[in-house]
Formats: C-alpha cells, sequence, structure tokens
C-alpha cells in the first residue's frame, strides 16, 4: 500500500488553537502554487498509488476551475488506483460546483471540519463557520451521491467549555449519521489558550466512545470511529508505516530504502521557497531500532494494537526484553496483552502521550 498527500496550505483565516502550517493572506498565490504542485508531481511521474488525501490548510478554498486544472494535470502524471480519494473541506467554502469536479475526478470520501455544532464554540474557537454552513454542507454532498463517504471532524474536551458541547455534538453525529468520523481531544499548538485550565478528559472521552459504540461505530483508532469497511484507508497507512509521498509546502513522505529501513523526507514549511520550484527536502534516515519504536508506538493507536509475533519476527528480536521493559505499564494497566497482540487499555487510551513517551525513551 502507498498513499499519495497534497497539501494546501491555505485558510480564510487563522484559527486560535491551529499550529498547522497555513497561510491566511493566499491572494494571487493558488495558481502558482497549483503550479508548483504539477512541477513537483512529475518528480514522481509514474508511481502508483493507493489512496489520495487532499488535505490542508482548506483545500476546499481552491474554486473549480483551478480545482479542475489540478487533477487534470495531476491524473496525467500519477497512477492513482481506484480506492480512496478523500478531500478536506470547511464548511463554509465549500460548493456545489466544486463537488461536481471532485465527483468527475472520482473523489469518494469528503472531510467535513466540524469541529463543533454550537456557534458559541466555533467562534470560541477561532472558527468562520456557523453550525447552519455544516448541515448545509453535509446535506448537500448527501442529496448529491450516495457513493461519497463523509467524514465529520469534531473537537471535545475544550478547556472553558462545558461539557454540553460534547452533548450537543453527539446528538448531531446521531442524527446525520456520517460514514466516519474523527473525534479529537483538544490540543493547541498556539498559546491562545495557556491560560485556560485543561480538563479532567477521561469524562468526555468515555462519553463519546461509548455514545458511538451505541449508535454503530466501531472506534479503530484512538480518535477514528466508523461503520462497517468504511475505515480511512489513508490515514491507517501512517499507522501502519505503509509508504506515503506527501507534495506541497510543508508536506511529509515516507519512503523505504533498499535495505529495508525507511527514509523520512520534509518539504520546506515556507510557500515562497516552495513556489521558487526547488522542493528542496530535509532527509532524515530511520534506524532499525527507531523503526521498531515507530512500529509500536504507532500501531498502539490502533484498537487492534500491535501483534507481537509479527513484530518479533520482522525485527528478529527477542521480545522478552521489551516485555521486561515495559511490564511497569502492564502492571499499571495502561497497556494489556491480548493474545499475541499489545494493546493500550481505557486508561492507557487516556494517557496514550505519556504511554508513547515511556516506550520511546526506553
Ligand atoms: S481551518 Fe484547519 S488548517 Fe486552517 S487554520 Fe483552521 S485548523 Fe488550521
Amino acid at each position: 500500500m502507498r498513499g499519495l498527500y497534497i497539501h494546501i496550505p491555505f485558510c480564510k483565516s487563522k484559527c486560535k488553537y491551529c499550529g498547522f502550517y497555513s497561510l491566511s493572506n493566499y491572494n494571487g498565490y493558488i495558481s502558482q502554487y497549483i503550479d508548483s504542485l504539477i512541477k513537483e508531481a512529475s518528480e514522481i511521474q509514474n508511481r502508483n498509488f493507493d489512496t489520495l488525501y487532499i488535505g490542508g490548510g482548506t483545500p476546499s478554498i481552491i474554486d473549480p476551475t483551478m480545482l479542475d486544472k489540478l487533477f487534470s494535470e495531476l491524473f496525467k502524471i500519477v497512477k492513482y488506483k481506484d480506492t480512496e480519494f478523500t478531500f478536506e473541506v470547511n464548511p463554509e467554502s465549500f460548493t456545489i460546483d466544486q463537488l461536481r469536479i471532485l465527483h468527475k475526478y472520482g473523489a469518494n470520501r469528503i472531510s467535513l471540519g466540524a469541529q463543533s455544532f454550537d456557534d458559541y464554540v466555533l467562534q470560541y474557537l477561532g472558527r468562520i463557520h456557523k453550525k447552519d454552513d455544516i448541515l448545509k454542507s453535509y446535506e448537500m454532498i448527501r442529496s448529491f451521491s450516495d457513493h461519497i463517504a463523509i467524514n465529520l471532524d469534531i473537537i471535545f474536551d475544550i478547556p472553558g467549555i462545558s461539557k454540553q458541547n460534547t452533548e450537543n455534538s453527539l446528538h448531531y453525529l446521531k442524527k446525520l449519521q456520517p460514514e466516519h468520523i474523527s473525534a479529537y481531544t483538544f490540543s493547541t499548538d498556539t498559546d491562545y489558550f495557556k491560560n485556560i485550565d485543561s480538563k479532567d478528559s477521561e469524562e468526555e472521552y468515555m462519553l463519546v466512545k461509548d455514545t458511538l459504540s451505541q449508535n454503530g461505530y466501531t472506534q479503530y483508532e484512538i480518535s477514528n470511529y466508523c461503520k462497517q469497511r468504511y475505515h480511512s484507508r489513508h490515514n491507517l497507512l501512517y499507522w501502519n508505516m505503509n509508504e506515503y509521498i506527501g507534495l506541497g509546502a510543508a508536506a511529509h513522505s515516507m519512503l523505504y530504502n533498499e535495505n529495508g529501513c525507511r527514509v523520512r523526507y520534509s518539504n520546506p514549511a515556507d510557500l515562497n521557497t516552495y513556489l521558487s520550484g526547488t522542493f528542496s527536502k530535509e532527509i532524515n534516515h530511520i534506524s532499525k531500532e527507531e523503526m521498531f519504536r515507530e512500529d509500536v508506538v504507532f500501531g498502539l493507536r490502533k484498537t487492534e494494537g500491535i501483534n507481537l509475533d509479527f513484530i518479533a519476527k520482522k525485527y528478529d528480536k527477542n521480545f522478552s526484553d521489551f516485555i521486561n521493559n515495559i511490564s511497569i505499564l502492564i502492571d499499571e494497566e495502561l497497556l494489556t496483552v491480548n493474545g499475541d497482540n499489545l494493546c493500550l487499555s481505557q486508561k492507557g487510551s487516556l494517557l496514550l502521550d505519556s504511554v508513547q513517551q515511556y516506550i520511546w525513551e526506553l
């Protein structure tokens, strides 16, 4: 499996909590940026991909004519098997004309950045859409085609905001029945919310988990739930340590070299450098020992955990040392062993960062 990710680093305005690479002063740059994306794509000519994900930023900021140009040029260069093609949209900027273009090129999954169904909370987070924009976009996609799966992103456990926001989001999720839900606990990469006390996450996490599982959703990753067969194949690529190539400013790639070792590449997080067309990449070679830790740390995000037998064979490693080293996490009931699989417990899910940190530093 191999995925292609394309980063669109433009947003109408910057949300207060966001640390992603995206710019709100983008006027006049989109056309140039698409030309640069096509140039960069020509460097990976004829590669095959199983999944395609257009994310951001705000991909739905691109007008239909330019979207048409992007896809018509892109699909002349890269080969994409018709499996999963996701396009991220923000509710305030998504139009029927964009949807028609996406449909024309085979997009079969739309990820809608809802975040909350409460206008006050949206404003508090610095989002520029309203609840009605979410409902309008959702309805537009649903009535356009039955063959487009919808993901809704929501954020819960927001400092300074009551549990009612989470209950309200769950109310709308039950009503709308999207095929996929990404429910993230609040995290911020900015200083904006730093003086507001963080909350005890457990109650809201359990509320989300229990409500969604009682309503036909399977949790398959710490923040991701889906109806049967609608898991995100592209995101699973990251947790399963499969190859992916990222195009665009600040995009990342991971490929295996001839020795079976991972190599990570990062594009410059700078629009002008990217537009200059050099696409110079920072390269990071990952050792076998680091690969092993990555497999464990990323794999534990999945509900099924990691298969110890598979990893032991892959790294020709005696697992008794590793199990001894992490026995404290098992004793503290943060990790559990189910047959051949090592998984996060419920308590471990709530303390994921600390569990990952511990394993990373072993
Ligand atoms: S829309 Fe998304 S990428 Fe853009 S500023 Fe908001 S959180 Fe960041």
